[in-house]
């Protein structure tokens, strides 16, 4: 569940691409990206899933937004709707702001006037929604009787904790950016200088000193200061990261100076929007402090929490970034807000060192942790994006909290930004998907086309246009996968050390050539027509963890290209995933199925799959062959068993349960999520009774009731003895062991108490143990009285 106590969301912003600055300023990044409006992208993988986002994800997200009444609070803002009903959160503005902005970028890639016309008529409310003073947040403007508890009795005075009032601007800013450059429109921008000049007066040495809550108006106001020369916004953005710390929370990452920094604590989409939100300032100050402090973050990143899909924040206890090391699967958080954040910042790390290990991670987290968060359809949607499923997980049509999914629907669209980057003469090529582009160098303009089947293909054939010929410098990115390195670091390493040929060509001839900083350097005089071939060793690797990441000891993910790969139910057999083991040195195929999943490739190897059975410990084993999906494409085809991580050591695998009595009954309870009842009886024991890495069922939010929990038998059979594992996330969440519980049996169609001989325990972190004078029936019913102030939960209860 997601914690909803101190939660608040979170989001993001795109880089992608400055077109036609007002003013050039004098210092920014020295790498530059190639504008998302330059790069027109016609592959097989990433334009159908922008078709999708543009067709079905943008009207959809709109439509969304105004079923769930944000439309109606800048209507009510705006005093063009009677009343003063709210939507539920005060950073709900922002889902609006973010659909305008994927909106922009998607009519910039394929023309849509109809879209273009709601959107204005959108920003004509916002807009009358907006104070004479320029501050625009519709939850204090529409005056509520009862205000909501978060946003405090005067303008900013929570902001430190919960308003998000400079949430809300940040995103602003994002969207007014966008729609300026690609429809040349200034409503939404004016509207944006309006509420920035605001902040300019309001905020700063002498005026108010306090720091944002939740980051993001800092990238905000830096693409403001890009797109209207006004340097005030910059200075601001400056003193909003200067201001923060060191007498706040970690959980913010305002316990310390943001120049003391040196790890990644906290929030972690708080904290990749506040990265991204450094590196921007570095770029356009020259500030070393902040890239010292950037710098070293990064590496903790990468060489300590860092998911294999390129996922962060490990925990949902604050949706924050664990201990080093502490990367569970089954609970992994590794919200979607928080890898688009990861994507942000890499970019920007890239443009301010030049180096591929950052586009590695970029790569890493865009094809797996990022894309999971949108199902294939586009209008279902993941949260938190585990790397371990036993059926409890599943996308969502919306979520009140809808922050991941307004991010994808901006991100998704501005995807052309992050292909290629500049500097002078140099052109990166970072990303390959068959696209064609034009680029303006110091040297002339170069139509650059790429042709490929990336990912599933290693080939990639980059045409050389340029308008004349001349001399500059192509710099291919070679990634890291690609050399024997998944991640930089030693957090993840490839099982078999082997090293694949890698070939370049220019027209036709292999060339041997210089890299440096991760890319291929071809320097010389282009003419029109040429050709570079890449032909990348598109082979399946097995990926193991570093020993220190507990959670993946004896197992290994599959890898092909910058695929990372999982197994889920519906291609396995039983439709059952956590019970398989597959031997290390198992020789695996990959074949493309263009009719599963719009088209994948499938790894294939053989494996076991292991059963537990009654009266002896030994586990049996039986062959099987095992197939694997691309992670990003799981949970479309309903709740399933999934896992990325599999077991080559017996000790790792989750046998199939032996057929107890608990195992073969039915399960019924006073909850309406059937998903959670397989929980109960799956003989999976936990670590403790906060283990948040196995199923569980839970009650949450009730409290203070007496609920029940039952099974029906397969066939009358002798009990006489209950054991129960509680299930108990204190102190942080809301289930604690109940204040007491009851056993009954099944007599004559009625619930009668058991008599028991032993007492009921409550106890944590063990299991419960009761027995009772034996009783022959066909349904054992347990009968718990939930804390008054809180939930409870059951993580195992078995029968004899
Ligand atoms: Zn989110």
């Amino acid at each position: 569940m997601i914690n909803t106590r101190k939660t608040a969301c979170l989001l993001s912003l795109s880089l992608a691409a400055f077109t036609s600055p007002l003013l050039a300023q004098q210092k920014d990044y020295p790498i530059q990206p190639v504008a998302f409006t330059s790069v027109h992208v016609n592959d097989n993988f990433w334009q159908p899933k922008m078709e999708v986002n543009a067709n079905v994800t943008i009207p959809y997200v709109l439509a969304q937004c105004k079923a769930n009444g944000r439309m109606d609070n800048f209507l009510r803002a705006a005093k063009k709707l009677d009343g003063d009903k709210l939507s539920e959160f005060p950073f709900d503005d922002t889902d609006v702001y973010k659909a305008i902005e994927g909106a922009s970028y998607s009519m910039q890639n394929k023309k849509n006037p109809q879209l273009d016309k709601s959107i204005d008529s959108l920003i004509t409310i916002i807009g009358a929604a907006q104070e004479p003073d320029g501050y625009l947040y519709t939850f204090r403007t529409v005056n509520a009787k009862k205000p909501h508890e978060w946003i405090g009795d005067k303008r900013w005075v929570n902001e430190e904790i919960l308003s998000h009032e400079l949430y809300d601007c940040g995103h602003l800013y994002e969207a007014a950016v966008a729609h300026f450059q690609a429809t040349g429109k200034r409503t939404l921008l004016n509207i944006a200088i309006k509420n920035a000049d605001l902040l300019v007066k309001t905020f700063g040495p002498g005026k108010i000193e306090e720091y944002p809550g939740h980051q993001i108006v800092e990238i905000g106001l830096s693409k403001m200061y890009r797109v209207t020369g006004n340097k005030q916004y910059l200075d601001l953005a400056k003193f909003f990261l200067d201001v923060r710390g060191p007498k706040g929370d970690a959980y913010n990452q305002a316990d310390k100076k943001v120049i003391d920094q040196h790890e990644a604590e906290g929030h972690a989409v708080r904290a990749a929007y506040m990265y991204t939100g450094m590196a921007d300032i570095a770029a356009l100050t020259g500030d070393t402090k902040y890239l010292a402090a950037i710098d070293d973050i990064w590496s903790d990143v990468v060489t300590k929490k860092l998911y294999i899909t390129g996922g962060i924040g490990a925990t949902g206890a604050g949706e924050a970034f664990g201990e080093a090391y502490q990367l569970p699967n089954m609970s992994a958080y590794a919200e979607t807000c928080a890898a688009i954040g990861n994507v942000y910042w890499n970019n920007r790390m890239f443009l301010l060192h030049g180096d591929s290990k950052y586009i590695d991670v970029l790569e890493r987290t865009l094809y797996n942790g990022l894309l999971s968060g949108v199902s294939l359809s586009g209008n279902r949607f993941f949260y938190p994006n585990p790397l371990a499923s036993m059926f409890q997980h599943q996308r969502s049509a919306w979520i009140s909290c809808a922050c991941c999914i307004s991010n994808m629907t901006r991100f998704l669209p501005s995807l052309p930004g992050y292909v290629y980057a500049k500097n002078k003469n140099d052109l990166y090529i970072n990303l390959f998907m068959s696209n064609s582009s034009n680029i303006k160098l110091t040297s002339g303009n170069v139509n650059i086309v790429q042709q490929t089947d990336y990912p599933w293909k290693g080939r990639v054939d980059i045409t050389v246009n340029p308008d004349k010929t001349g001399e500059f410098t192509l710099r291919v990115r070679i990634p890291g996968w690609a050399k024997q390195q998944p991640v930089p670091g030693d957090l993840y390493t490839f099982m078999d050390k082997k090293s694949f040929p890698l070939t370049l060509m220019i027209n036709g001839q292999a060339k041997s050539f210089e890299t440096e900083k991760g890319y291929a350097v071809l320097k010389r005089t282009w003419k029109k027509g040429d050709k570079v071939s890449l032909l990348l060793p598109m082979e399946t690797e097995k990926v193991l963890a570093n020993q220190q990441v507990k959670d993946d000891r004896g197992r290994f993910a599959f890898e092909r290209g910058p695929i990372v790969y999982c197994l889920e139910g519906p291609d396995n057999r039983d439709s059952l995933v956590q019970n398989i083991l597959i031997n290390k040195n198992a020789i695996a195929d990959a074949n493309y199925h263009a009719d599963l999943l719009n088209g994948v490739d499938v790894i294939s190897a053989e494996g076991k799959s292991a059963k537990r059975q009654l009266k002896t410990d030994s586990i049996l084993q039986t062959d099987q062959i095992v197939k694997a999906i691309p992670y990003y494409a799981w949970a479309n085809r309903g709740p399933s068993e999934m896992t990325v991580w599999i077991p080559y050591e017996t000790s790792a695998v989750r046998p199939k349960p032996a057929p107890t009595i608990a195992s073969t009954s039915k399960v019924s309870a006073s909850l309406k999520n059937v998903r959670m009842f397989a929980a109960i009886k799956d003989q999976y024991e936990p670590a403790d009774s906060k283990d948040t890495n196995y199923p569980y069922l839970h009650w949450w939010p009730a409290k203070n009731t007496n609920e029940f929990v039952q099974y029906d038998f397969d066939a009358e059979h002798t009990v006489s003895e209950s054991k129960v594992y509680w299930y108990d996330d204190g102190p942080w969440g809301g289930c604690r062991i109940p204040v007491s519980y009851k056993i009954l049996y099944k007599k004559d169609g009625q619930w009668v108490p058991v008599k028991n001989t032993t007492p009921y325990t409550v106890n944590k972190d063990s299991f419960n143990v009761v027995t009772f004078e034996p009783v022959a029936t066909t349904a054992l019913r347990m009968e718990i009285q939930l804390p008054v102030d809180n939930s409870t939960g059951i993580h195992e209860w078995a029968v004899k």
